[in-house]
């Protein structure tokens, strides 16, 4: 066993000497009471240690010993619902083992070592599998929990067995010896293999009209949310959590003010799946990083959440991950880094934080998964981003841009005006557009992008229109472009605001948010018509279908929005009879 000592100690970091031998990223144990570390740099005999856990209070000279193993998480049942620290840890149990107060060197497994599970078996003696096939299942929740062939294991089943069996107990045995059990073990800093990635052509389904209508990011994709403090950022990411159409969930908080982590923890496992009623815990993973938890485990808690997400996904699902926000995770990595002594990039961030953020939104995508029987399953990245005055020049910011798929610009300005979710529609942008479109085409949305492209049109000329009516207010405007400011407007309040607590309009139907904008644009293009023989722009304005329009998300049923075109022509056509 390689066991050295400390040599020096600077906050969360440790430099440990007689460490020959020690790999990079291998977990030691350091000090007297074992807290938990994790090898970022080796010189010579020493040993770069980031330690996971309160530092105060060692002392040069005791020992550390390195377990000789990667920073790695147990993967298998009874991850569904559990909340875990950066490490994997799960704070219940933490909690109890030490009271309120998480005593250090403590090692508590990330899965229950004691419950029982019933396995199922899908292949018989003699099989011949591989990497990634299905052995068996077990039901977790209403999840169908797929046992699969760890990666680097294949061969024939000797011996495979139905019945109850925990985590460690052996289901399978291959020829060769090796014996499968329910849970394997990954480390987190490298990404589990698949067979290859697919075009980004499948829409993330979220119920949210900006995002799916607007800027929609594809399954397996990566999007942002930058914004400042009170934008609606934490808001965004729940709502994606409840609504998004993936299966399993993994949700990383990284606490932005002193109690917020606390808050989610109590409020998550009350949170209802809205679609099947059942607690939205029971397809989540939760991360958690409290305020009062060491910043490398911060650090790591993305890994261990991506990780946990592949997982999943290579029993062929779709998984989404938020993170919020990974500004916190970026501030962990900085501090490190200046406990390192690395030369200080941009604002003081370590030279590695574009690659490494990169390297973690790169574990997104939708894949065809390892195995013989060609599941598919996608992990998309939704990152919130808090930077600091909400000013996005800042590195975090501009360095997740050149990375992320989609950039949903969340505005402090709107935010104040109570316009949520409060997305800038003049900033944001979905690089998927082109991908998906012939989704929407197999979908039946016809004309999806040109409905689109004209609405983001009368919103980029409201802007243009508004620069004049500052300058010269607005009676200089002619009608026609008064009446872009109106249905601009109508376009605003009647489709991109959208409450994320409301019964009805928290999740809208793609069918209802496709009619809802051509409900608008019908009026925009009946009322120009109208103009153009006479109708005088303030009657239109006053018929009573426009009041009707500013209530259409609160319909439950697509028909009755789709209708509501012919009531428009009606009404207009009524106006122009009386010229
Ligand atoms: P952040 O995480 O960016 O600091 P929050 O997500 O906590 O901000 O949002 C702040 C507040 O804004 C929420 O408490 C809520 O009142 C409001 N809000 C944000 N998004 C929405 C939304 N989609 N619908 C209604 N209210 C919202
Ligand atoms: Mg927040």
């Amino acid at each position: 066993m390689i066991r050295g000592h400390i040599s020096r100690i600077t906050g969360p970091v440790v430099i440990a000497s007689g460490m020959t031998g020690s790999k990079m990223y291998d977990v030691v144990k350091v000090g007297r009471e074992g807290l938990n570390g994790e090898i970022i740099r080796l010189e010579g005999d020493q040993a770069v240690v980031q330690v996971y856990e309160d530092t105060s209070g060692l002392i040069v000279g005791e020992p550390v010993e390195n377990t000789e193993l990667p920073l790695s998480v147990e993967l298998g049942p009874g991850l569904l619902s559990s909340i875990y620290d950066g490490i994997q840890r799960p704070l219940p149990a933490l909690a109890e083992s030490s009271g309120s107060f998480i005593a250090r060197g403590i090692s508590v497994p990330g899965l229950d070592r004691k419950k029982g599970w019933s396995f199922m078996p899908v292949v018989k003696p003699g099989a011949e599998v591989k990497g990634g096939d299905t052995i068996g299942t077990v039901m977790e929740f209403h999840i169908e929990h797929r046992i699969l062939v760890p990666p680097n294991i294949s061969g024939r089943v000797k011996e495979i067995q139905e019945g109850e069996f925990t985590i460690e107990e052996p289901v399978a045995e291959m020829e060769d010896g090796a014996k499968l059990s329910l849970m394997q073990k990954w480390p987190v800093r490298i990404g589990r293999p698949y067979q290859r990635k697919m075009d980004p052509d499948t829409p993330l389904i979220t119920g949210q009209r900006v995002f799916d209508t607007m800027f929609p990011v594809s399954k397996g994709g990566t999007a942002m949310i930058p914004g400042g403090f009170g934008t609606g950022k934490t808001v965004a990411e729940q709502t994606l959590a409840k609504w998004a159409d993936t299966q399993i969930v993994v949700y990383i908080g990284c606490g932005e003010r002193g109690n917020e982590m606390t808050d989610v923890l109590a409020e998550f496992p009350e949170l209802l799946d809205p679609r099947t009623k059942l607690p939205l815990i029971q397809r989540t993973v939760l991360i958690a990083n409290t305020s009062n938890m060491p910043v490398a485990a911060r650090e790591a808690s993305i890994y261990t959440g991506i990780t946990i997400a592949e997982y999943y996904r290579d029993m062929g699902y779709d998984v989404s991950l938020m993170a919020d926000s990974t500004s916190r995770w970026g501030e962990a990595l900085r501090e490190v880094s200046g406990r390192l002594e690395e030369m200080p990039g941009e604002e003081g961030y370590p030279a590695y934080l574009a690659t490494r953020l990169a390297a973690f939104y790169e574990r997104a995508g939708r894949v065809i998964c390892l195995g013989s029987e060609g599941r598919k399953g996608s992990i998309t990245v939704v990152g919130a981003v808090s930077p600091p005055g909400g000013d996005f020049s800042e590195p975090i910011t501009q360095n997740t841009l050149r990375i992320a798929g989609t950039f949903w610009a969340l505005d402090t300005s709107l935010a104040y005006r109570r316009h949520f979710p409060s997305v800038n529609w003049i900033r944001s942008y979905s690089l998927y557009l082109d991908s998906i479109q012939p989704w929407y085409l197999t979908a039946g949305y016809k004309d999806w992008k040109e409905v689109r492209a004209r609405a983001m049109y009368l919103l980029q000329k409201e802007v243009e229109l508004q620069e004049i009516v500052q300058l010269v207010g607005p009676d200089a405007l002619p009608e026609s472009e008064k009446a872009i400011l109106e249905v601009a407007r109508m376009l605003r309040e009647d489709f991109l605001q959208q409450s994320a607590f409301h019964d009805v309009d928290s999740y809208c139907p793609l069918e209802k948010q496709y009619w809802m904008l051509r409900v608008i644009l019908s009026f925009f293009d009946r009322l120009n018509q109208a103009m153009n023989k006479g109708v005088p722009l303030r009657k239109i304005l006053s018929l009573p279908i426009k009041a009707e329009i500013g209530r259409m998300k609160e319909l439950e049923d697509p028909k009755r929005i789709q209708s509501m075109m012919e009531e428009i022509d009606q009404s207009i056509l009524a106006l122009e009879a009386e010229r």
